[in-house]
């Protein structure tokens, strides 16, 4: 059994380190889902809301006619296909566009109309008749400055005259350059930068928008960055904070950078795994596991699959051999470019193709809606080869999701898989069923 467990060891070692496929950092997850959610993300979630003022009256909105917006900012957001307010705009636009200003700190998943919300209180707020900058946001990466300038033009698109600035790299500025954008948006060094040039007044700031607070602060120097920014800023000045997370080190930043602030919190809907069947199925090596998976694909009549694998080289080698075998997969792994993974996952999201074969890279970033199954075809280990089990949650998170019911089939080659799996039964608590290889028809 010791000897056993030490050859396993050393095949595993030789396996992994410079072939594990790490996950996308946090930032490069929040683009992805940035770069996919072209629709409002649901959520079941009551909202919980903190007020400023615990004795006024909350006020929710069911229609953006309620917010008495001037005429062509009205007709920008129905020009964007919005016919009423998200959830969390219910209720953040009211407060967002009260008078006199208010501040706030927002948190809600990715996809709940955030960026929507504060873009439309900067166009609200700014004066277009005047040639300087009344609006800035602050982003943590060069391509979401770039998204979120999209949504201010296009959303602004009816006000005559309204200009965005990009503070962000390769933009430099000349000295004694005056701009003259209503708003600015742009990263924490860029924008210092233009600052410190007197290309605008810190003090003639209206409305201050920290977004992605949580993957900000991930960047080395940004936190410091946007805390200098923001102590030019005058009392007078709305301060907007939003994150999709909410912890210790966000909230410590916020109280750092907002004073008095109404908050605004939309929780995440749980993952659990009470609507997914999880099984396991026995092969006792790489041919028998591609059996499994072609018997596998022949039952999947409905929905979509994902099929994960623990290295780059394995699920290439999957992808390749299916494709041989005129199955219809994708392939997403790690040397792509995130506009290149962005472009997969669209596909894979209109069903182009049913099957999706990658590693754990994005194994965050997937939010499929079709997806049925998810087949764990190397159970997720780190890469010491220790049970990965958050990643096991996220993985097979892909599936059940919106009140739907997955499968999960985890493939086990050997002693050490078993062992694998047995650790992920026992943190959660679960039992995971053996199923046959030839019979997957009893899964349902
Ligand atoms: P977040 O900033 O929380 O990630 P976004 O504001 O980017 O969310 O919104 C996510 C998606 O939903 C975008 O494609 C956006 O255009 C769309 N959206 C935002 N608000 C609405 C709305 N009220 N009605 C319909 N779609 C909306």
């Amino acid at each position: 059994e010791n000897l056993a467990k030490k050859v396993d060891n050393i095949s595993l070692k030789k396996e992994t380190d410079e072939n594990y496929e790490k996950p996308l950092s946090k930032e490069e997850t929040s683009l992805l889902k940035k770069m996919l959610h072209n629709k409002l993300v649901q959520n079941n979630q009551e909202l919980q809301v903190q007020q400023r003022d615990p004795t006024s009256p909350l006020y929710s909105v069911k229609s953006f006619e309620e917010l008495h917006l001037k005429k062509e900012l009205l007709d920008g957001i129905f020009s964007m296909g919005f016919n009423r307010p998200s959830k969390i705009q219910e209720t953040a636009l009211p407060l967002l566009l009260a008078n006199p200003p208010e501040n706030m700190i927002a948190q809600s998943q990715s996809g709940t109309g955030k960026t929507a919300a504060f873009v439309l209180t900067m166009l609200s707020r700014c004066d277009i008749s005047k040639p300087y900058p009344q609006c800035l946001c602050l982003s943590p990466t060069y391509e979401l400055a770039l998204q979120t300038g999209k949504v201010v033009e296009v959303m602004g698109k009816f006000l005559k005259g309204l200009k965005v600035g990009y503070a962000v790299r390769g933009n430099r500025i000349q000295r004694n350059t005056s701009i003259t954008t209503q708003i600015v948006i742009g990263t924490p060094g860029t924008m210092l930068d233009w600052s410190r040039h007197r290309a605008f007044d810190l003090r003639k700031i209206e409305v201050f928008v920290l977004d992605e607070a949580d993957v900000m602060i991930d960047t080395q120097g940004f936190k410091d960055q946007s805390i200098r920014i923001q102590r030019q800023l005058t009392e007078r000045c709305q301060m907007l904070f939003f994150s999709a997370t909410y912890d210790e080190p966000v909230i410590k930043f916020a109280q750092q950078i907002v004073r008095q602030p109404n908050v605004i919190r939309l929780r995440r809907d749980e993952e659990t795994l009470d609507n997914i069947k999880q099984y396991f199925v026995r092969c006792s090596n790489m041919d028998q596991k591609y059996e499994a998976i072609t018997n596998l694909y022949g039952v999947l009549s409905v929905g979509q699959a994902i099929i994960f694998c623990h290295t780059r080289r394995t699920a290439s080698w999957l992808a390749k051999k299916m494709c041989e075998d005129k199955f219809v997969v994708a392939l997403l792994s790690g040397e792509l470019d995130v506009s290149q993974r962005a472009s997969i996952l669209k596909r894979f999201k209109e069903a182009q193709e049913r099957v999706l074969v990658t590693t754990n890279v994005c194994s965050r970033g997937i939010d499929v809606e079709q997806v049925t199954l998810v087949v764990n075809f190397d159970l997720p280990v780190d890469m010491h080869g220790r049970p990965d089990c958050e990643t096991y949650l996220h993985r097979i998170g892909r599936t059940g999701r919106f009140g739907k019911s997955g499968v999960a089939i985890n493939f086990v080659m050997n002693d050490r898989d078993m062992r694998v799996l047995q650790d992920i039964e026992q943190h959660f608590g679960i039992k995971v069923g053996s199923l046959d290889t030839d019979n997957f028809n009893e899964m349902e």
